[in-house]
């Protein structure tokens, strides 16, 4: 038979797992593998809030007018006009458009960062930071291959 500290040892734990399910049930609910045709490396990036190596995305280059689109979903989330070149070497936008992202604040690698996800799909795209161009102040900096990018035609 279990010991009485065993036994509230495991009715402790199903406490824990019976608050927390909710949030699991949401989230896995939430992110839902829209595209078919997504890469291990885009997956690994919006599901497992994985980041691109620096200076490996080609919309690095990208500088025709158009918008940035979700590439799970293909929510439109950046104008072309929010890109700017942040030296980082993941393609960074002033701003997004309204209502394009959730957020929620990140405590991974012991810092205190601000995760942003696709309002529509809920895949993690990258982190916002305060140290943007005057005009906003703020950096979005994306993972390229989060992003589909379809100019204006
Ligand atoms: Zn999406």
């Amino acid at each position: 038979m279990f010991s009485r500290r065993k036994l509230l040892k495991i009715i402790g734990f199903s406490y824990l797992f019976f608050f927390t399910l909710p949030y699991k049930i949401l989230s896995a609910g939430v992110k839902k593998i829209i595209n078919p045709n997504l890469s291990n490396e885009q997956k690994d990036i919006m599901f497992n809030e994985g980041t691109e190596r620096p200076f490996t995305s080609k919309l690095l280059k990208e500088n025709r007018k158009g918008f940035y689109h979700c590439a799970n979903c293909k929510a439109k989330l950046f104008s072309s006009n929010a890109k700017f070149d942040s030296g980082t070497g993941w393609p960074s936008f002033s701003e997004a458009l309204p209502g394009a992202f959730k957020t929620k604040v990140d405590y991974s690698f012991g810092m205190k960062r601000i995760e942003y996800h696709c309002a529509n799909c809920g895949v993690h795209h990258g982190h916002v930071f305060d140290d943007g161009p005057r005009t906003t102040g703020k950096r979005f900096c994306n993972n390229g291959l989060c992003l589909i990018f379809i100019p204006e035609s």
